[in-house]
This record gives structure tokens, C-alpha cells and sequence, in this order.
């Protein structure tokens, strides 16, 4: 069993002035794995303190300077993957597929940081006067627990591009993640006061960070309830926001598509990083005339799905992250079948064999209506609605008849009408005829989903002020 009782302020691993304990309890088999320290308000002042210092001079630093210091995170994080993937699968319970793709997906993010800053002007013209893009100073950053690292990474490569200094706050259930990545970071060597963290609840860590006077910006993601409390938090000091939040994200295929390939293809989405992706594609919008061979591609298609011990190569849907999330779930699938709509696969409970984990059935329902609660409401878990549309204008309706907007998918024979389609769907990031990522796109949510945009050129913009100079 590990013990996290220490926090990372000023370049050194620090002890905390906070002195509850929180358990770390594996999703997989319910053994306790570790214990960590939770901080405080004075902890949190701390970390402060020394970003604020810290942002004193590094507010100045080259682009030069930049570049160099995401070199070093780079090399450092690529040499250490293996822990990095390792300690994710044991803490988190994320299958070993996703979390091998999550820690590539973390070292991306400083390629993609220096790319833009070989670029990005920091100094413009509007009219006749000089524009320049200042960092906006201490950056406060709240993560949630189904790819702490990979946004830790993420949001601390574009503070660091832009010339901010940053305090971390991750989710309690990440602990041991956030040590194994921050020892790495320590070991690159930035300058004291550049990056630290404060391990805490919400309501206090949190919030310490979201009213603190000296704290420019947040960068949040997490659930769209905790978003709008750290909006609305955020406001009195009026920090700049950027919020990634939570997805409902509907999937049209439209009836010239290949089923064979795009249904399958649909329910492994829909079951990416176990359920628990804030773009996993939980609506599947289909043709109403093609919902039998739709619902027969579907139900075999979950059935090869190997839901287990999230350290074999093969499983696609590991353990919810906590017993809490297992419930949650759970209760969306009894919701779902209180609603009418068709179990068409999984359903309440836990596989054979898994008992004493976080486990849930890879779960689908069919013949579901929009209006249902598990097509309006973020589940999080392995649990798919389709939903049946009359015709193209009806599915674009459907998909957009949402309060959320953070990604969308479209699969067609003809790819311009599917982009078609897509440029009439109302979220931030629309994938044509399969998933794609491109680190330099810029990701975030239309209407719920969030505000503001990260990754590339975009991304930075949200971490610095525009400044006129008129002479
Ligand atoms: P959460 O909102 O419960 O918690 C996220 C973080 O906020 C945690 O560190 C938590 O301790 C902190 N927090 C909670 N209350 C706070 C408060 N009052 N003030 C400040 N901080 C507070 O989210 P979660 O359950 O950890 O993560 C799952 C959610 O995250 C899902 O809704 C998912 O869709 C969303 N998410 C969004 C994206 C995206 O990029 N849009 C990516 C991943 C996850």
C-alpha cells in the first residue's frame, strides 16, 4: 500500500498543513491500494504564493525558453510510459488498451505545444495598433479522474507555452497517478514555483482555487454540475474560465453507411475508456427501417465485448472508477428499463465472475426515445441507447435536441454528404466516418458541454489577454 502525504509546492515535495486521510481502493478488486493526504486552504496558499513568484519572471521567459522546457517534459514523460500506463490501470481501472493510447495521447501534447509556438504570433496588428498576447498569470487547473495525467499534461504544456504558472488540483481518486507524473515532472527540472500541486476535495482544495484573488484563470474539466459551481465561483474575482465539461454525444449513420463495419464499430465507441469518455458516442441514431439488422450488428457486437480484469491485453471495459460511479450506472440501466425502452443486451448487475469489482455489463437499449432520461443524461459507464430517426433532417434534429454539444459523429458512403451533415450538428468536434483526434484541433463543448477551447493554436489563445498598445 502506497502513501501520498505530501504535496509538490515550490520545486520540493512538501509536507501538507491539511491532515484528513482519503482511501485509495482499487476499482478492480476492492483492496485498499493506498492512502493520500488531503490538503487545505493554507495548503492551497502556499502553492499560490510560490505560482505567483514563480509567474514573476517566467511571464518574461523565450519562446526559446518554452520550447525547451515541454523538450524536457517530453523526454521525461517518454521515458517513463510504462509507470505512467501501469499505475493508471491500477488506480483507475482503465483497461490496459485505453490507458497505453492515454499515455501517447499525454506526450502529444507537448509536440502539439511546441508545433504551435513555432507559429503562434504573440505580437499583432489590428488597425494601426500593436496587439500583444500576455499570459494571464497564475493558472489554476482542476482535473477529473478518467485521464488525470493526460490533462494534467495537456493543460500544464499550454500554461507553459503561454508563460503562466499553474496550481494543480486532481481528483482525490487519482493520488497515485498525479505522484508517479509529478515526480516525473520534477525530475525535468522547471523553475521552482512553475507547477504545483495541491491533493483535495473539491469543496475545499477546489474551491480554495476558484476564489483565491491571485489566481487568474481556471482551467476545469469534470461534470457540467461542478462546472457551473466553479463558474459561478470563479465569477467574483472574474477569472477567465475554460470549462470541458460533460457529453451526450449522438452517432448518425446514415442509411447508405456500411452497417457491418459502422455498428460494430458504434458499440466499441460507445464503450471507450470503459464507458467513462466525456466524447464517447452513447447515442447511436440509426434508419428506422434498418433497426432489426441494426439491432442484431449491435448485439453481437457487445457480446465480443470483453468486459474483466483491466490489465489483460484483451478487455475493452474495465471497472468503474468507484462504487459510487457502479451505482450510478446502475441506476441509469434500472432507469432505462422503467422508461420502456428495449434491453436489448446486459442490464442490471455484475458479469460472472467479477464480483468483487466495479464491474458493469456492457449494457445496450434500443428502441429508445431522445427523450428518455439515458438519452438526455450523462451516464458514464458502458451503456448505449439507439434511438431510431425517420429521415436525415429528423436524425439532425435528434442529435441536436440536447443540452449538451461536446462531440458528434457521422458515417456515410458519401463522405461530403456526411460532412454536410456534420457542419449542421451542434457541437465542437464532429468526426466524419470513424473516431479521429488531431491534437491541434480545437476541442471543447458547444451549449452544456463547456467553455472555451483547448489543444493548438486555440487552446493557447484561452491563457492569454490581448493587450492594445497605442502609441
Ligand atoms: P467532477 O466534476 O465530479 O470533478 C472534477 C474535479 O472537480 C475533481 O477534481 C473534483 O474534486 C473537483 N471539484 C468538485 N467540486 C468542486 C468545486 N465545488 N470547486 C472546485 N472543484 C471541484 O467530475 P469527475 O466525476 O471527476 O469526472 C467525470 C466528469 O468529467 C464527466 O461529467 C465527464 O464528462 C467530464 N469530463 C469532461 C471532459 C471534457 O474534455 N469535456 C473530459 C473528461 C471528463
Amino acid at each position: 500500500m502506497k502513501s501520498i502525504d505530501k504535496g509538490y509546492i515550490n520545486g520540493e515535495f512538501v509536507t501538507l498543513h491539511g491532515t484528513q486521510v482519503f482511501d485509495l481502493i482499487s476499482p478492480t478488486d476492492h483492496q485498499l491500494i493506498g492512502q493520500v493526504t488531503l490538503g487545505d486552504e493554507t495548503d492551497v496558499e502556499r502553492a499560490v504564493t510560490a505560482a505567483k513568484a514563480a509567474f514573476k519572471s517566467f511571464r518574461k521567459s523565450t519562446i526559446a525558453e518554452r520550447i525547451q522546457l515541454l523538450q524536457q517534459l517530453k523526454e521525461a514523460v517518454s521515458k517513463n510510459t510504462t509507470e505512467l500506463t501501469e499505475v493508471m490501470i491500477q488506480e483507475y481501472g482503465g483497461t490496459r488498451q485505453f490507458c497505453t493510447m492515454s499515455t501517447m495521447m499525454s506526450l502529444s501534447n507537448f509536440d502539439s505545444l511546441i508545433e504551435t509556438l513555432q507559429h503562434f504570433e504573440f505580437e499583432r496588428k489590428a488597425g494601426n495598433t500593436l496587439v500583444q498576447m500576455t499570459p494571464v498569470g497564475v493558472v489554476g487547473i482542476i482535473t477529473p479522474w478518467n485521464a488525470s495525467n493526460g490533462f494534467i499534461c495537456s493543460k500544464l504544456a499550454t500554461a507553459i507555452a503561454a508563460g503562466c504558472t499553474v496550481v494543480v488540483k486532481p481528483s482525490e481518486m487519482s493520488a497515485l497517478q498525479t505522484q508517479v507524473l509529478t515526480a516525473i515532472i520534477h525530475e525535468a527540472g522547471l523553475p521552482k514555483g512553475l507547477f504545483n500541486v495541491v491533493n483535495g476535495l473539491g469543496n475545499v482544495v477546489g474551491t480554495a482555487i476558484t476564489t483565491h484573488p491571485d489566481i487568474a484563470k481556471i482551467s476545469f474539466t469534470g461534470s457540467t454540475i461542478t462546472g457551473k459551481q466553479i463558474a459561478k465561483t470563479a465569477v467574483d474575482t472574474i477569472k477567465r474560465v475554460t470549462l470541458e465539461l460533460g457529453g451526450k454525444s449522438p452517432n448518425i449513420i446514415l442509411e447508405d453507411a456500411d452497417f457491418e463495419k459502422a455498428i460494430p464499430q458504434a458499440v466499441f465507441g460507445a464503450y471507450m475508456n470503459s464507458g467513462q469518455a466525456c466524447v464517447a458516442p452513447t447515442r447511436l441514431l440509426v434508419p428506422k427501417a434498418k433497426l432489426d439488422i441494426v439491432n442484431q450488428l449491435a448485439k453481437a457486437a457487445a457480446e465480443n465485448v470483453v468486459v474483466g480484469n483491466p490489465t489483460n491485453d484483451a478487455t475493452n471495459v474495465g471497472p468503474m472508477v468507484s462504487e459510487k460511479q457502479y451505482e450510478r450506472v446502475q441506476n441509469y440501466i434500472k432507469i432505462g428499463m422503467e422508461e420502456g425502452a428495449t434491453l436489448l443486451t446486459g442490464g442490471p448487475g455484475k458479469p460472472a465472475g467479477l464480483e468483487n469489482g466495479n464491474f458493469v455489463k456492457a449494457t445496450i437499449f434500443t428502441n429508445v426515445s431522445n427523450d428518455m432520461r439515458i438519452a438526455r443524461e450523462e451516464i458514464f459507464g458502458p451503456v448505449l441507447s439507439i434511438i431510431p430517426y425517420e429521415n436525415e433532417d429528423d436524425a439532425i434534429a435528434i442529435a441536436n435536441n440536447t443540452t449538451y454539444g461536446l462531440a458528434a459523429y457521422v458515417t456515410s458512403a458519401d463522405e461530403s454528404r456526411a460532412v454536410k451533415v456534420a457542419a449542421q450538428i451542434e457541437a465542437g468536434r464532429v468526426c466524419v466516418n470513424g473516431f479521429k483526434h488531431d491534437p491541434q484541433a480545437p476541442f471543447g463543448g458547444f451549449k452544456q458541454s463547456g467553455l472555451g477551447r483547448e489543444f493548438g493554436a486555440f487552446g493557447l489563445e484561452e491563457y492569454l489577454e490581448p493587450k492594445s498598445i497605442l502609441v
